[in-house]
């Protein structure tokens, strides 16, 4: 089946609908539901992209098995062309949710990309594995599906238990039987963003390690339907409130949801096991078959529009208030033009010293984009936090598309103009700043520019233990040495 239409996407979610639970209630269809419905259809969107003519040929390439027109992030890249291809791609979807869905489908379309490639990995105590692992990778390709992933187990205490990225497993979720169509597994794992998909991935995380003598059953990776029978998604609140676009910008287009994700022996058939039962397999999963290169790749991508996205809307605020003459506005108007150009230059760094890997994928350089991601964690609440300082009490003196229209709209009129902008135009830009950088959609960014990628902590002790240090400590150790 060629790359999906963003109604064939949404028929999807309605034919099989993920379990899905909010306020209390188990949604039916999640499709229609005031809280979800703005950001499926902005996916919806994103699925129709492949189908404009204008750019058909940057959102899509033909299947290397069905010949079909199916999604770019799919691409195994083999050339510095397909790779920059691909990156366009990324970048014309993150345009349009301003870079405010991180988990666009592109994101785990990657992943599977580069898990598929590594085939023998997961096939090295099981064959059967790297079939399995490549025929689900061909299944979501050529059905364009959207993938949810959960890899995080959850803690009844953040006492360490050995180094500082292992996690301990009383709690885990784990493998409860293994049958003769599947394993049966228990217990829950958080975070899932976006339940809104058609299937879960579960597989280990690069920064939250089992410890090496964990039992087996705590170590799989599989995939499942999100209408999996016993799987249940617990939803947090919707931060779209079904308001207009005028009152809130960014929520009542770009929510994409988080949940924790439930599984009460919920059954995986044998043909969407990729690993079990082997810990150091399992940690080390990501690193060796590169996946997290690939998937940092889509990451920074995304994390470049973002930075743009903050850029203009700084630029704007600016210019409304007529503050861009201050020094010290002018300063944090550098700092966000440092965030970008340094971001950007990760991402051409990785590309250029991109090679081809040990399974025949060209792979990025993983430095500039493990470091981009790492300065990501402190430039986005940053930027956030200069929005408020840009703001102050314009992003509080912010009337409604009601009141707009209300009582009070030629008092709104004459006190909100400023020099540069009409009080219409003013409400607007802080509306969308408020939305950035205030509101609970606006908070939530923050968090999950913080979280979703492993905390800094953790991320540092990879970053030490990868980067190859002695070349420069022998150097210093030779310039000790001279007389
Ligand atoms: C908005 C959002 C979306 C997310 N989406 C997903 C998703 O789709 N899929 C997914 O799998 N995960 C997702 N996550 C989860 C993410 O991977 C974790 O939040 C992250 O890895 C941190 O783990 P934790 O939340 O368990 O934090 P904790 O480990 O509980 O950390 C809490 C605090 O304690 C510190 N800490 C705890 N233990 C240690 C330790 N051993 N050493 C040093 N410091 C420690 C941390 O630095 C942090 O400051 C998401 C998170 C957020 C916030």
């Amino acid at each position: 089946m060629p790359a999906r239409t963003g109604a064939q996407f949404i028929a999807g979610l309605q034919e099989n609908p993920p379990n899905i639970y909010i306020n209390g209630k188990k949604v039916e269809d999640v499709t229609t539901y005031p809280g979800f419905r703005n950001g499926i259809n902005t996916m919806a969107r994103l699925y129709d992209m492949q189908h404009d003519a204008k750019i058909r040929d940057e959102m899509t390439y033909t299947s290397p098995t069905s010949g079909d027109r199916v999604g770019l992030s799919f691409i195994k890249p083999t050339t510095s062309q397909e790779l920059e291809q691909r990156r366009v791609m990324i970048t014309n979807w993150a345009r349009v949710t301003k870079g405010m869905m991180g988990r666009t489908p592109d994101f785990l379309n990657v992943s599977f990309m580069a898990m598929a490639a590594a085939g023998d990995y997961f096939g090295q105590n099981r064959p059967e594995f790297k079939k399995n692992i490549q025929d689900y990778y061909e299944h979501i390709r050529e059905n364009d599906l959207v993938l949810t992933h959960t890899l995080v187990n959850l803690q009844r205490s953040r006492v360490p238990v050995g180094t500082v990225i292992e996690d301990s497993t009383d709690i885990a979720l784990s493998v409860v039987k293994e049958t003769d169509s599947g394993i049966v597994v228990n217990g829950a794992r958080l975070l899932a963003t976006l339940p809104l998909s058609d299937e879960i991935a579960v597989y280990p995380a690069r920064s939250h390690v089992l410890p090496l003598g964990a039992p087996g059953r705590t170590s799989f990776a599989f995939s499942i339907p999100c209408s999996s029978p016993g799987l249940k998604f617990l939803c947090r609140e919707s931060f779209d409130l079904d308001r207009s676009h005028f009152d809130h910008p960014l929520g009542s287009r770009f929510e994409e949801m988080d949940a924790l994700a439930i599984f009460d022996n919920v059954a995986v058939p044998w043909e969407k096991v990729f690993l079990l039962g082997d810990v150091e397999l399992c940690n080390n999963m990501s690193m060796n078959t590169r996946q997290f290169v690939h998937s940092g790749h889509q990451v920074v991508a995304k994390n470049v529009v973002k930075c743009e996205f903050m850029l203009g809307l700084a630029n704007i605020m600016v210019q409304t208030l007529g503050s861009g003459q201050q020094p010290h506005v002018q300063q944090m108007m550098a700092e966000i033009i440092e965030n970008l150009v340094v971001t950007k230059a990760c991402l051409r760094a990785a590309e250029a010293d991109a090679e081809i890997d040990r399974w025949g994928v060209l792979s990025p350089a993983e430095f500039p984009l493990m470091i981009a991601r790492q300065l990501f964690i402190r430039m986005y609440p940053r930027m956030a936090e200069i929005l408020h300082l840009l703001g102050s009490s314009s992003l509080m003196a912010l009337p409604t598309e009601a009141d707009m229209n209300g009582p009070l709209a030629d008092d709104i009129n004459r006190y909100l103009e400023t020099d540069t902008a009409s009080a219409d135009e003013r409400v607007r830009v802080f509306r969308l700043a408020w939305d950035t950088c205030c509101s609970a959609f606006g908070s939530r960014q923050v968090l999950y520019e913080r979280f979703f990628q492993g905390d800094r902590n953790r991320n540092v002790v990879l970053l030490n233990n990868m980067y190859d240090r002695e070349p420069m400590t022998d150097w210093v150790r030779d310039f000790l040495q001279e007389e």
